[in-house]
């Protein structure tokens, strides 16, 4: 019997065209033999599109208002042998969904609620990896409150870790409302723009050199695997939303070229930071390397990371042997065993 699969994608945060574009990847790499795949497009206002209008949004990376409301189809997904939630952001990496789902008792890809919550708050991440030893960079929490009645409290803040440094909101990704700071004369303005997007906001030091950045995918759930170690080079000052998604504008290096016992500490690192947050299925760790003193720092822990061909978690276990559609296959499965 084929299994029945519901994929859903878009939803509510400002990663919902990333979303549609990994959610193509996977409806066309789910193999036919094996399963039977519905995808639903959640709109930008968070309800359930119809079919019709789910194709459409895939085809054109645009999703029309209307549809229903999430509660309403979560009764209907009882039909399904399990969700998978290709959804990157608040209200879909973040536990929303996963509790819908688990309340429905429906199996689905990827991290529980609380490994979804923990890793997808930047604040929390740093709190549980920190008590596990993981290797970070300074930071300080500011919530929006504090910004708006005592700003000189927030600033001071900065001020301790020192500049540059960035902030972010603590609940993003793609760099998503995500600022280099570079002096005191800069952190209004990206104060002000993480707060617009979040209710916490961190701020984080820089390490003493300009970082390399390399990821791990990880695999599986309470015997998880890590893929290769992988590096990204650009020319931008950092790899912002731009850099991301504009073609060539970022090269990935897989493997990183790194000393051995580097790539060795790196997937190490994150098979304990995914299982100090609980997580399940997938995440995509990110570190930097700082080559001058040899230094590793844990950066973020991605538990939905982007799922286009071309992206990097699908190309570190392709560099592993694992295909596309064998590796999607391999997450359904895991989201079954873990019942
Ligand atoms: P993703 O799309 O991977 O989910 P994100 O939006 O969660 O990304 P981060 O990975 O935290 O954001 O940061 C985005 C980028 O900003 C990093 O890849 C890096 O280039 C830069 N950056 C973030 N924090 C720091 C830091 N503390 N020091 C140096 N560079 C940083
Ligand atoms: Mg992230
Ligand atoms: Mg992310
Ligand atoms: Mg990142």
């Amino acid at each position: 019997m084929k299994k029945r699969i519901l994929l859903l994608a878009g939803g509510q945060s400002g990663e919902h065209e990333v979303s549609l574009m990994s959610a193509r990847s996977v409806l066309a790499a789910l193999p036919r033999d094996q399963f039977d795949v519905t995808p639903v497009v959640i709109s930008k206002q968070g309800r359930w599109l119809p079919p019709t209008d789910t194709v459409r949004a895939l085809e054109t990376g645009v999703s029309a208002p209307g549809g229903d409301l999430v509660l309403h189809r979560a009764a209907s997904a009882e039909g399904y042998d399990a969700v998978f939630p290709l959804l990157h952001g608040p209200m879909g990496e973040d536990g929303t969904i996963q509790g819908l789902l688990t309340l429905a008792g429906i199996p689905f890809v990827g991290s529980g609620v609380l490994g979804s919550a923990a890793s997808m708050d930047k604040v929390m991440t740093k709190q549980v990896l920190a008590s596990a030893g993981i290797p970070q960079v300074a930071w300080r929490l500011a919530v929006r409150r504090e910004w708006a009645q005592n700003p000189d409290a927030v600033r001071a803040r900065a001020h301790d870790l020192g500049f540059p440094l960035f902030v972010k909101p603590a609940n993003l990704g793609s760099s998503v409302g995500i600022s280099k700071v570079h002096g005191p004369d800069e952190l209004d303005a990206a104060l002000t723009l993480a707060f617009s997007l979040d209710r916490r906001v961190i701020l984080e030091a820089m390490t003493a050199h300009k970082p390399r950045e390399v990821e791990v995918g990880i695999l599986g759930n309470d015997a998880p695997i890590a893929s290769p170690v992988g590096e990204l080079s650009f020319a931008a000052e950092f790899y912002d939303y731009a850099t991301k998604y504009t073609e060539g504008q970022a090269t990935m290096h897989i493997p990183a070229p790194l000393p051995a016992e580097v790539a060795a500490r790196v997937r190490e690192l994150a098979l304990q930071a995914f299982l100090a947050l609980d997580c399940a299925g997938l995440a995509r760790v990110d570190f930097f390397y700082v080559e001058e003193t040899g230094e590793l720092f844990l950066n973020e822990v991605n538990t939905m990371p982007g799922f286009t061909t071309t992206s990097m978690y699908p190309k570190l276990f392709g560099a592993a042997g694992l295909s596309y559609s064998e590796l999607v296959t391999r997450l359904v499965e895991l989201a079954l065993e873990r019942r």
